[in-house]
């Protein structure tokens, strides 16, 4: 059951039974969960606009681009098969107020969600003053760009506009005395001090979604999924795009035999990718900004037009003063939580980035139900055996449940199954034969551990593995399961069926 409430502090200007702060896919979901299971709940976020990062500057904004950019490639591909377009003339503005209409839809929505469920929204930046108090100060507009406001103007009326009578006075301040919080203040771009940030040209992933140009030469540093997927826009939309990755491989934490053809695939498409590389100094000149290099196979400096850095993200954790609400934040700006989510303090709850790895929407939203559930009294605990990561590049690679490297690490005997597919009919058909699906499987009683696949909406088609290794499903059951034909989702019957020994589509040689 939940832990007994505080009395309410009569001298604060808004009493809650539960304090959201951030509304980022883990604030708003907990904030909602927490007002359906009847609390009632104030929610606050220093932006004018809900939704944090992932609505307003990640997951939703990058998507609308990307999806534009697999059509352009797409259009193009099309000349091998007899189908020529002319090359496409792109309207930047055109594009951008596309991508802002989406957000502001689904800000707008969040609003109206808000409304019906009643939660009270107050706009401004939130610190805790006591174990029970937190301090709203209005918004006055300069804090970070980063995760917060999208460019003046960019979004349509509908998902900009601050809640009604929620917003106090520039500056001013408002107490609010809660029985319950939860943290759910996300994370910033990670800055290294020697990137010249004041320089237009060089941007973060907030920037980079913002349109302002598309440069001929583009240097993308980091190779992880938001850099990549940043590159696949731009390479879309005509830049020449080179990236610059510290470790031996892109997108660390997939496996490697997913990712060496897809790096091959890049190779071909980018000007260059420079791996065990690193950047030592970014300098602003007139004709771009000059990169110095340390690797062995990256010239020693070259110029480019505007450079994306996208070397990862830290958490807020340090920055709401959790310590006079006597809350524990870790040297990296992590809050440690229990598997319901709870603090060290007992009624102080954290979710989401701020709670560490991985820094995804939907591990967010997991975790923002839990800790609404458990404050409503219920027995909820994390106990998911997967949370799927997926780079929404050309071609897609998503991966569920442990990665090889894991099992190894964790001396787990497993065996696994893989369906290469350029034997996929579906793959072939709609010119998506780069790619490859894989199960991995305990080796004594079958049962699915993880899952990884390369090639387009890979993304979508990691589901069904998700749900296998959640259910803890035998590859038989898989194997077993009528899988509609021709789709790529039957890669996944074909993998598990090579597991299996079954499968006809390829030939397998006899065990012996
Ligand atoms: P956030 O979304 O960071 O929200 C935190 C909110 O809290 C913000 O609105 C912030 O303004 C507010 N806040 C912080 N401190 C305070 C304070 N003191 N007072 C008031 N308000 C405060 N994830 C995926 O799962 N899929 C994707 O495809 C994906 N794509 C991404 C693409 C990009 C370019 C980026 C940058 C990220 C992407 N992510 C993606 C990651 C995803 O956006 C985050 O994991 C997710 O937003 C985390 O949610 P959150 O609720 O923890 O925090």
């Amino acid at each position: 059951a939940a832990p007994a409430a505080a009395s309410f502090d009569g001298s604060a200007d808004i009493q809650a039974q539960v304090v959201v702060l951030g509304s980022g896919p883990g604030g708003y979901t907990a904030a909602f969960r927490a007002a359906d299971l009847g609390k009632q709940v104030v929610l606050i976020e220093k932006d004018d606009v809900l939704g944090g990062v992932c609505l307003n500057v990640g997951c939703i904004p990058s998507k609308a681009l990307l999806h534009v950019a697999e059509v352009l490639n797409e259009a193009r591909e099309f000349a091998d098969l007899g189908v020529k377009y002319q090359e496409p003339e792109i309207d930047t503005d055109k594009l951008r107020e596309h991508k802002n209409k989406v957000v502001g839809r689904l800000t707008g929505g969040l609003k109206q969600l808000a409304k019906q469920r009643k939660v009270q929204i107050v706009t401004g930046y939130g610190r805790f003053t006591s174990e029970h108090s937190i301090e709203v100060e209005a918004s006055d507009g300069s804090l970070p760009a980063e995760g917060s406001l999208p460019a003046e103007g960019s979004l349509p009326a509908e998902g900009s506009t601050p809640a009604k009578g929620s917003t106090p006075a520039e500056g001013s301040k408002q107490t609010i005395a809660f029985e319950h919080c939860i943290i759910a203040a996300g994370s910033s771009v990670t800055r290294l001090p020697f990137i010249p940030w004041e320089d237009e040209r060089v941007w973060d992933s907030t920037d980079a979604l913002e349109l302002k140009n598309i440069p001929k030469r583009l240097l993308v540093v980091g190779g992880g999924i938001i850099g990549l997927e940043m590159a696949t826009v731009y390479h879309a939309l005509g830049a020449q795009v080179t990236v610059v990755e510290l470790g031996p491989g892109l997108i660390p934490g997939a496996d490697r035999d997913l990712i060496k053809p897809f790096e091959r695939t890049l190779k071909k498409r980018y000007e260059n990718i420079f791996l065990n590389t690193m950047v030592t100094e970014l300098t602003p000149a007139d004709d771009g900004i000059v990169c110095k290099f340390e690797g062995k196979k990256a010239p020693q400096q070259d110029t480019f037009d505007n450079v994306l850095v996208a070397i990862g993200r830290s958490p807020n954790g340090k920055l709401v003063d959790a310590d006079k609400a006597g809350v524990i934040v870790n040297e990296q700006g992590f809050i440690p939580v229990d598997s319901q989510q709870r603090t060290n303090v007992e009624h102080i709850f954290a979710i989401g980035d701020v709670v560490g790895q991985p820094m995804l929407a939907h591990k967010a939203t997991h975790e923002a139900k839990i800790a609404a559930e458990v404050i409503a009294g219920q027995p909820r605990f994390f106990d998911a055996r997967t949370i799927p990561s997926v780079a929404y590049t050309e071609p897609e690679v998503a991966w569920c449940g442990h990665t090889e490297e894991q099992l190894q690490a964790e001396g787990i005997e497993y065996e696994k199954g893989v369906f290469p597919w350029a034997a996929s009919g579906r793959a072939l058909s709609i010119g998506a034969d780069v790619g490859m699906t894989k199960v991995l499987y305990d080796k004594n009683n079958h049962r699915m551990l993880g899952a990884g696949i390369l090639g387009k909406n890979a993304g979508e088609l990691i589901a069904e593995a998700a749900l296998a290794v959640e259910m803890g499903a035998e590859m038989e059951d898989v194997a077993l399961t009528i899988h509609p034909h021709p789709t790529l989702s039957e890669t996944l019957n074909f993998a598990t069926e090579v597991a299996e020994g079954t499968c006809t589509d390829i030939y397998l040689p006899k065990k012996k």
